[in-house]
């Protein structure tokens, strides 16, 4: 186990992950953001979890210590690490084991670079019926983790990957229900849908 004992977040800020923020990105890109995360089929909590992470926003013990608190930091999920928000929703190995999981279902590589190419590249690198279930199993997937965490470090909570999956896939098949889009019934789409248990809404013919 590592502990971070830290009385200063500026000085002992190495390690610590930069996320990319919305000012570093385009006017356009920042619009189609919005778009994606603030939509009906998503609930406004994970909606606003995603869009603090983008900003740098959430009190991740990295962004306390920058803030001047001091604390010992440590990753509740793993054990194994200081707990940045890059390492809590990213690279943690609980994480990191339902996004494995999440590319297997949705056959997709996802980019870990940033929240915001994450996001982009998926949604652009599935089909267009998919991507709303795409974007509730990242959404989802972010908002699952951080109330996993804050289950641990706040009421003790015994937290399980299994379990965590199941509660996942149920919150997909719920939006699933919520959007409007549908498709032609391709192969890959239909396979997707069966392993996730989204009942598929057929585009009409013309
Ligand atoms: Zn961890």
């Amino acid at each position: 186990m590592m502990l971070l004992i830290v009385s200063s977040g500026r000085t002992l800020r190495t390690g610590c992950y930069q996320l990319v923020m919305l000012t570093s990105i385009s006017k356009a890109t920042t619009c189609l953001l919005a778009t994606l995360i603030w939509c009906n089929f998503i609930p406004p909590s994970c909606s606003f979890l995603m869009w603090r992470i983008i900003h740098n926003r959430m009190p991740t013990d990295d962004n306390l210590r920058s803030r001047g608190c001091v604390l010992v930091s440590v990753c509740a999920l793993c054990l194994h690490a200081y707990e940045t928000t890059r390492h809590l929703f990213f690279d943690c190995q609980f994480a990191r084991s339902i996004w494995v999981w999440l590319e297997g279902k949705l056959r997709c590589k996802f980019d870990f670079s940033s929240p915001v190419d994450m996001l982009l590249r998926c949604l652009s690198a599935v089909r267009l019926l998919l991507r709303d279930i795409a974007l509730a199993d990242i959404l989802h997937t972010i908002h699952t983790i951080w109330m996993a965490r804050n289950g641990i470090k706040l009421n003790n909570a015994n937290i399980s990957l299994h379990p965590t999956l199941i509660k996942i896939n149920t919150a997909i098949l719920l939006t699933a229900g919520l959007s409007n889009n549908s498709c032609w019934p391709d192969s890959i789409a239909l396979q997707v849908m069966r392993d996730l248990q989204v009942f598929p809404k057929h585009r009409p013919p013309p």
